[in-house]
């Protein structure tokens, strides 16, 4: 959406399709990082998007066993905003398809399921296209691949991946909040167990933990096992874990870390997940993904608006993407396998490791997460020039 309203802003047309009726969905992080804020101000929308209903978190706190501490604080960085805006997705990409629909080029068709790719002398010039009407196909100079995770795109054009493995997995649900709860988005980490509260205002967004490939292990247990799990190590939910009243309230999210060693063909060009899975570690997939469009739009934008992408500006993105991609992944890495996998194989009470005592007693170590969670490796700015909008 992001790379869709910036092209389109440069005067190119532009389709996103989206397979869904809307983005009301529960499986969307929330994050929206300093380093997209400061997008929205180099395109001098700040103001505008910060009226939308947000809190902000200046710090980011963690409870182990007992004991809570400040794993990060934004109040240093060098953005606009020295915080971490937490917002429902849906209205972060309504707000991106608002500010696209100003400019003649974006459109955006939902319950658009793009289910293969047309090729013509081994160039990719369009998808096939699932609607609730039927069949068809959008043809276009550059087809790009954000479609997540699971991407159907990556697969058909069969880009090389590599696998970089993810020992958990997440049980995602919804519990009511009440005023007397902590205002701030948390996380709680146990023997064996790990949450992470999501404030949405009226509910807590719940994520918790799993070692991988266990879910069907803890269903067969029973759901009340489940609740008095939570209800251990989030004391404060003990009143509320009743609503989860059958195992369809629990959506089970499946995390991958992966990426293409090559993310692009002729015609096509892949970012996001669909370029590189994200795990949910550090809540940071997201800017990863906005990053990619901010890129892509710098690189290629000038190239679209007269005509066709060669592959070397298609190749130009990877190259300029591809030091954060891995950065990133490999610090996710470091803290799945030292970390989460620890925390869920423990047996017995977890204290607070040495290093995060270290962030107690030096309190300006709390800005080096701050820093590659608020604004990563190599930061983008917004260099394509916008074209008169219609309002
Ligand atoms: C459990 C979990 C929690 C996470 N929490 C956070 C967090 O708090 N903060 C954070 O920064 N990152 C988080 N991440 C990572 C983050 O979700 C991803 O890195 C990020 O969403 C990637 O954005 P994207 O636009 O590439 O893909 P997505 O956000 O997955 O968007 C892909 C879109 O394409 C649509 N689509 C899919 N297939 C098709 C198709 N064939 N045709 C048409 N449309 C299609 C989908 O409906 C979707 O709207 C989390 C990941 C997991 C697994």
């Amino acid at each position: 959406m992001m790379l869709a309203f910036l092209l389109a802003r440069a005067g190119i047309d532009v389709l996103v399709l989206e397979k869904h009726a809307d983005f009301l969905r529960d499986f969307r992080g929330d994050t929206i990082h300093p380093s997209t804020l400061e997008l929205m101000y180099e395109l001098g929308l700040l103001e505008e998007f910060l009226k939308r209903p947000h809190q902000e978190v200046k710090e980011l706190r963690a409870q182990v066993g007992r004991e809570s501490f400040t794993m990060a604080d934004f109040s240093h960085l060098p953005t606009h905003c020295k915080f971490l805006a937490f917002m429902p997705q849906w209205d972060f990409l309504n707000f991106l398809v608002e500010q696209g629909r100003r400019y003649p080029g974006f459109h955006l068709e939902t319950k658009a399921e793009a289910t293969d790719l047309i090729e013509e002398n081994g160039i990719v010039v369009g998808v096939r296209v699932t609607t609730p009407q039927g069949q068809s196909e959008v043809r276009a100079n550059l087809v790009v691949g954000a479609d997540g995770r699971h991407s159907v795109i990556r697969a058909r054009a069969g880009l090389p991946v590599v696998n970089l493995g993810a020992p958990m997995d997440v049980m995602w649900m919804r519990l009511s909040r009440r005023p007397s709860d902590a205002g701030q988005t948390f996380g709680y980490v146990d023997r064996g167990r790990l949450m992470v509260l999501l404030n949405r205002e009226d509910y807590w967004q719940a994520a918790f933990v799993i070692p991988k490939g266990t879910a069907d292990e803890i269903r067969q247990r029973g759901l009340s096992a489940f609740r008095e799990e939570i209800a251990k190590l989030v004391p404060f939910l003990r009143d509320r874990v009743e609503e989860l009243r059958d195992w369809k309230d629990i959506s089970l999210l499946t995390v991958a870390v992966d990426r293409l060693t090559q993310w692009s063909r002729p015609g096509l060009l892949c970012i996001g997940d669909a370029a590189h899975a994200m795990s949910p570690i550090g809540g940071v997939g997201i800017n990863l993904a906005i990053q990619d469009a901010v890129a892509a739009a710098n690189i290629l934008g000038p190239v679209l608006v007269q005509g066709t992408p060669s592959q070397h500006d298609l190749d130009a993105v990877q190259k300029r993407r591809m030091f954060s991609t891995r950065a990133t992944q490999r610090l996710q890495l470091i803290v799945q396998n030292n970390v989460i996998r620890r925390v869920l194989t423990s047996t017995k009470p977890l204290t607070l490791p040495w290093f995060f005592r270290l962030f107690q007693r030096v309190p300006y170590l709390r800005r080096i997460p701050a820093s590659i969670v608020g604004v990563g490796f190599r930061p983008e700015h917004i260099r394509l020039r916008a074209q008169n909008s219609k309002t």
